[in-house]
């Protein structure tokens, strides 16, 4: 049986030239700064951001757990969406190897957060307060739907930060699915934070890795904070190599991810008992809830495995499907046609 893994893009496996690249890669200590083939990684994400300079580090969490430690000291606060991954699925990173404490502010539905709030969870000088010390953003927006943020709106955020002192760092984890649904430029993107961090693990399919921007000296400090965590990884030539695959192969192809979550929404948006609003599909992540007094999501989740289609619930009766390199559109078809059979025997 086929199987259909819709849990994760995360479950992507690198491709054959991905494999070719790790074998042939020239390594070194990158300890010692001595990897080339990171060096090379590490230069075109770079120039690739319109930033300085780039570090690689094994993944999206460490990336952004680097990116806080290099903004923040101990006892200052973070304003960060309520539904963003760093609050809602890091450990608490930031507070438990951290010190840093986050202020919590409401994601809209479309992944935004409004500049009033932003402004409104910044703090005065006050004796019993944290100091705030830096603001973060989600792009795209895994918990809101995938959605993109429009640059425009990222600038809006980075010039209020900006003006009150305080700089802002872009959870960019899957900015390149933002990059082909909005048709821009990844640098238009974010050109105006302070630092970004991006996984090449996710639907650019390279096995192991993220990448932090920032200024030269921002980097500088990163990579201390690297080395702190424990993310200095020597001949890790292997995992840059295929990373540089990605960035230069497997980009322009997310747009076949996006085309394949629209069909899968629309198929779900005709079948009966399952609800969705198919305006909130943007990128590669469908959000879809069961109709009230049907089958339970654990009990979907255990049915559509027996099809051969896996995925993954996020709440009792609301689920997430994640279109990636693995899936194809017959996959897409398999799914909605289990979905159906399913849904079928429950009236
Ligand atoms: C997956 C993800 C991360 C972290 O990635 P890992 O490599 O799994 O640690 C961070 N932010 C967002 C929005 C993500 O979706």
């Amino acid at each position: 049986m086929r199987i259909v893994d819709l849990r994760s893009d995360t479950v992507t496996l690198p491709t054959e030239e991905m494999r070719d690249a790790m074998r042939s890669a020239e390594l070194g200590d990158d300890v010692f700064r001595e990897d080339p083939t990171i060096n090379r990684l590490q230069d075109i994400s770079a120039e690739l951001m319109g930033k300085e300079a780039a570090l690689l580090v094994s993944s999206g969490t460490m990336g952004n757990l680097v990116c806080v430690l290099t903004h923040c000291e101990r006892g200052e606060e973070v304003i960060i969406g309520d539904k963003s991954h760093m609050f809602l699925n890091e450990c608490g990173s930031m507070s438990a190897v951290g010190g840093v404490h986050p202020h919590t502010v409401l994601n809209q539905p479309d992944g935004t957060i409004r500049l009033e709030d932003i402004k409104a969870a910044i703090r005065g000088d006050n004796d019993h307060w944290p100091r705030t010390r830096l603001i973060c953003l989600e792009n795209t927006h895994n918990r809101c739907y995938g959605a993109p943020l429009q640059p425009e709106y990222v600038a809006s955020v980075c010039e209020m930060a900006h003006e009150r002192g305080l700089p802002v760092h872009l959870d960019g984890a899957r900015i390149f699915n933002a990059v082909v649904a909005l048709d821009v430029d990844v640098k238009d993107l974010v050109r105006h934070v302070d630092s970004v961090s991006f996984c090449l693990s996710k639907g650019l399919s390279a096995p192991v890795g993220s990448v932090v921007c920032g200024t030269r000296e921002f980097i500088a400090e990163a990579r201390r904070n690297r080395k702190l965590l424990g993310g200095g990884m020597r001949q890790a030539g292997i995992v840059a190599a295929p990373g540089i695959v990605a960035l230069g192969k497997m980009v322009k192809r997310l747009a076949d991810d996006h085309e394949n979550a629209r069909r899968l929404a629309e198929g779900i948006a005709g079948i009966s008992g399952l609800l969705i609003d198919p305006d909130k599909v943007y990128t590669n992540i469908v959000y879809f809830e069961i109709e009230n007094g049907r089958i339970g999501a654990d009990e979907l989740v255990a049915r559509l495995a027996d099809k051969g289609i896996r995925t993954l619930s996020t709440g009792p009766r609301r689920f997430r499907m994640v279109t990636h390199y693995g899936v194809g559109s017959d996959d897409i078809e398999q799914t909605l046609k289990a979905l159906k059979s399913i849904m079928e025997q429950e009236v």
